[in-house]
């Protein structure tokens, strides 16, 4: 994935659209941005949270993911390597939804090289260690079991019981501290010793687009926070010259 020597070429980061049918308006900004905006990079790496939620593969097929699949492909299929992430409310996206939209899974987190500098790239959820009943639950549903299990169900029940959690999700949200809900900066210092303090850190999740220059360890390393696709869609881009953020009008 090293880019040295071609002066065209970039990459592009996004998380974070929670794509639903109730705001259709982000879903046509997604697709447009694809069509003339992705289509022109050589990579797109997808952080997280592209899916409002995610009930599981053969949702695939449904009317409100069409066009979405069909957009992923093209620009797939016309050059771009597309790269997908899950975050805390897609993390069902499966082999299936990579096959039909040829994008490539990627682990979380994951190294990657883009310029010569290395880039640790994560959706972010797993740092807010704060909040110890998010983690818990983070936990049960990452497993393998839990996961087996919940998918042995028919798609209207697992999108029932998605919709119940969401709605509990929301309450409780409510009730915690912004604090809570932030990454925890110890855990960033463990997370980027773990991986040998890379140059830069990005990741999505907390809504809170900002690049922090932090040390650890002595080593400098740019913690750059993606934005959502709420009022504005937002992308971060990265060329020889470095990073820039811009806006995706929605
Ligand atoms: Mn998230």
């Amino acid at each position: 994935m090293n880019n040295i020597g071609n002066e065209s070429s970039y990459s592009l980061f996004i998380s974070d659209l929670h794509l639903c049918a109730s705001r259709p308006a982000i879903t046509s900004a997604f697709i447009q941005f694809l069509q003339s905006t992705a289509n022109k990079a050589d990579q797109l790496f997808i952080l997280g949270d592209l899916f409002e939620y995610w009930a599981g593969d053969d949702d695939l097929t449904h009317v409100d993911h069409d066009d979405i699949v069909q957009a992923l492909k093209i620009v797939a299929d016309a050059g771009t390597r597309v790269f997908l992430m899950h975050g805390n409310r897609d993390f069902l996206i499966s082999e299936q939804f990579a096959k039909a939209t040829h994008i490539h899974l990627l682990p979380d987190p994951s190294e990657i090289y883009l310029f010569d500098q290395r880039i640790l790239i994560s959706h972010g959820d797993k740092l807010c260690t704060d909040d110890t009943r998010y983690q818990a639950f983070r936990a049960q549903v990452r497993s393998p079991d839990w996961q087996a299990e919940f998918l042995s169900h028919p798609l209207t029940v697992r999108k029932a019981q998605i919709e119940a959690l969401r709605l509990q999700s929301e309450q409780e949200k409510s009730n915690k501290s912004l604090a809570i809900m932030d990454v925890n900066s110890d855990a960033v210092s463990v997370l980027l010793r773990q991986h040998q303090y890379p140059e830069i850190f990005i990741h999505g999740h907390t809504h809170r687009p900002n690049t922090h220059n932090i040390e650890i360890d002595g080593h400098p390393c740019q913690r750059i926070v993606l934005g959502d696709w709420y009022e504005q869609g937002s992308c971060l881009r990265f060329d020889e010259n470095g990073f820039s953020r811009q806006e995706v009008k929605i």
